[in-house]
């Protein structure tokens, strides 16, 4: 069995860490600090023909596959997974919805520019009483002449209030059992934006309330023909970004690793660095390993994805191993630092701290991936 990255990936993963380096890591405790989104660094990423890796050249995209793909994030993720988080919204859930139920025209007019970096992509699912549980989307949307009037309120929205954006993918019920995915670019009358939410983690990265009320949209803003029948046929296309999700974590987790080592070998106590006391040692072989144990579970559903092969298993077995590590790694990092990683600014590892626990909530909590993992081992 070969266990090494194809060169494609290989070389992907390169010219992200290269260009996370120098145009990312200088800056991404500011970007903390002020709260403030990296429009500019989104435009390079456009240069360099990073803002549509999963999206077919015809599309303005480069295709990679999952396995360069989830190289690629993890790269980005361990330099500022705030910037990663933003890049993997716009990558997944906010141009897949197009590619996959979008019409020829609305390919060419959306998928586009977003896959050549133009734009900024978003995706609401998410509403004040419907997280988890999808199938209580309450967002309403109602055929009237000359298109549809949508109806309701999204919550925690990421990259819909930057000035790239496209303007969010908005999931809404258009029957009883009927779903369908709708274009609302920003300024259209009866949609409004709330204020950027004050975040634990993420700070950089733009997440806001979409307020609907009366919003009328055209008629070829619904993506596709028509809607669909049932919650599942519209969202259950979209769990490749679980493996994005276990990517974004693993990027974390090598982070808090990297840290934590070249701390424990530098900081003496006792007449010896921290690395050659025992306890410390093994928190640094425990975050080691589980490294490689949930980039083996990735790098498997992503094989499985460029396969064609079923994945949602294995993908979803990735995102709970992965982002369970990554608070876990967090946490020992803060905790080999002592003090120095509780104070923010000369060491990362307080932000890698506060960055790491929405992993374990965003794209399906750790409970609703062991439901779903429950359920693939058959109870
Ligand atoms: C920074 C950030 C960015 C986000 N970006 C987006 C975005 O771009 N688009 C979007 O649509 N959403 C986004 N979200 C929302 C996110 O996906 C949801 O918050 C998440 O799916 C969980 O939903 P909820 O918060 O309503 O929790 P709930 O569903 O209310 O769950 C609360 C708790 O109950 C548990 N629970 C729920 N049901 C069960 C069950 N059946 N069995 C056992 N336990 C259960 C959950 O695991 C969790 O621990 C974002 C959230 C954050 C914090």
């Amino acid at each position: 069995m070969d266990f090494s990255l194809p060169e494609k990936a290989r070389m992907l993963g390169d010219l992200c860490r290269d260009f996370a380096d120098r145009a990312i890591r200088p800056h991404a405790a500011e970007w903390d600090r002020e709260r403030r989104f990296p429009v500019e660094v989104f435009r390079e990423m456009g240069e360099l023909s990073l803002m549509g890796l999963l999206i077919s050249a015809e599309y303005g995209g480069t295709d990679v596959g999952a396995v360069a793909y989830a190289a690629a994030m993890e790269e980005v993720a361990a330099v500022d997974n705030a910037t990663a988080a933003a890049w993997n919204a716009h990558l997944t859930i906010g141009s897949l919805p197009i590619l996959y139920f979008g019409t020829e025209e609305q390919k060419r007019r959306w998928l586009a520019p977003l896959a050549r970096g133009e734009k900024l992509g978003g995706c609401a699912f998410t509403e004040p009483n419907a997280g988890s549980d999808l199938s209580a989307i309450e967002t309403r949307a109602e055929r009237v002449s000359g298109g549809w009037r949508l109806q309701g309120r999204k919550n925690f929205i990421t990259n819909a209030g930057t000035e790239m954006s496209l303007g969010p993918i908005v999931l809404a019920r258009t029957a009883a059992d009927r779903f369908g995915f709708f274009v609302a670019p920003a300024g259209t009358p009866g949609f409004e934006l709330g204020p950027n939410l004050e975040k634990m983690g993420w700070r950089s990265m733009d997440t806001r309330e979409l307020i609907f009320d009366e919003c009328l949209l055209p008629g070829d803003h619904l993506l596709g023909e028509n809607d669909v029948n049932g919650i599942r046929q519209a969202t259950e296309t979209l769990a490749i970004g679980r493996i994005s999700v276990a990517a974004l974590s693993l990027g974390l987790a090598r982070a808090c690793l990297d840290a934590s080592l070249a701390y424990a070998l530098e900081r003496v106590q006792f007449g010896r660095p921290l690395a050659s006391h025992q306890a410390i040692r093994f928190k640094l072989a425990n975050m080691g390993t589980r490294l490689e144990m949930a980039r083996l579970i990735t790098m498997k559903a992503a094989w499985l994805y460029d396969r064609g092969e079923p994945y949602r298993q294995e993908a979803a077995m990735a995102k709970l191993a992965a982002s369970e590590l990554a608070v876990d790694a967090s946490r020992e990092a803060v905790q080999i630092h002592g003090s120095y990683g509780y104070i923010e600014g000369e060491f990362p590892v307080a932000r890698y701290y506060r960055d790491a626990k929405v992993l374990e909530i965003g794209e399906g909590t750790s409970e609703i991936q062991r439901i779903i993992i429950a359920k693939g081992l058959g109870c």
